[in-house]
């Protein structure tokens, strides 16, 4: 029997990096998935490499009348929703001093109001039982060199997991945040950059990690779906560091 078996999922921000990894592994149990992005080319791109028993829908995670088309496209041809992965996210780099109302509107938008809101809409489509993850970061509780913003955006989701367990008790819905450490992605090529800066960033973090290295999409994946399955039926309100080791020490 597979994890996800006949389950219905949500991955935002499924067409790159962790979702998308996270997309392949919820299908590979079993489910049904629906991934969502800004850019219906990466969509399309997306659900070729997925292949099959997935459905992109186009959204855009802080804009409201986005995810009300995404919730009655689910609604209508699924009927309910057992799983959402609230991935999408990112930031820029920017330290104090440096920080513009642009910077920081536009990360609390997607990170923080994209993922409430995410979550809110889709309540009416979740049975008891159903399992919310959150896409958090090492970063909500271990600060990075001008990113105070990001980090920010990431200790408030983390926040959201511990309250929205007891505002969804009576539904028997789980809510747990995961936190990845250092995973390159396609995401690491928008941090405003180099790509030898990148690197660089890369290798300065392996070698401060207990592994050793840094981790993949893949490994994050795999924790998610352990959180989105009942293997996972009594965690609750918890953080799941998939980090090396990175946060722990
Ligand atoms: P990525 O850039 O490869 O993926 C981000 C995804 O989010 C993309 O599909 C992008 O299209 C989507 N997205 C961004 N803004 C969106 C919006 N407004 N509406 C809909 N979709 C939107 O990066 P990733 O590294 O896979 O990041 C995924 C999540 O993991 C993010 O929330 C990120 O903060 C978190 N995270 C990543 C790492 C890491 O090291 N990669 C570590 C900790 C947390």
């Amino acid at each position: 029997m597979k994890k996800l078996e006949g389950k219905v999922a949500l991955v935002t921000g499924g067409n790159s990096g962790i979702g998308l990894a996270t997309a392949k592994q919820f299908i590979a149990e079993g489910a049904y998935v629906y991934i969502t992005g800004r850019r219906q080319t990466e969509l399309d791109a997306a659900v070729e490499a997925i292949g099959k028993n997935v459905t992109a829908v186009q959204s855009d995670v802080s804009n409201l009348a986005d995810l009300d088309r995404l919730f009655a496209t689910i609604k209508q041809e699924q009927g309910h929703l057992d799983v959402i992965f609230a991935n999408a996210g990112g930031g820029e780099i920017a330290p104090l001093g440096s920080i513009t109302e642009e910077h920081f509107d536009k990360t609390f938008k997607i990170n923080v109001k994209g993922v409430l809101f995410t979550v809110q809409k889709a309540l009416p489509l979740l049975p008891e039982g159903a399992s919310i993850i959150l896409n958090a970061s090492t970063a909500s509780t271990v600060a990075t060199p001008a990113f105070s913003v990001y980090s920010a955006t990431k200790a408030a989701v983390r926040s959201f997991a511990r309250s929205w367990i007891l505002d969804l008790k009576e539904r028997k819905i789980r809510v747990n945040a995961i936190s990845p450490g250092v995973v390159p992605t396609p995401g690491y090529n928008l941090l405003g950059l180099s790509d030898e800066q990148v690197q660089e960033f890369v290798d300065s973090q392996a070698v401060t990690i207990p592994l050793g290295r840094v981790g993949t999409p893949d490994e994050i994946a795999k924790a998610v779906v352990f959180l989105a399955s009942d293997d996972s039926s009594f965690v609750n309100g918890i953080e799941l560091f998939v980090d090396g080791g990175m946060a722990q020490i």
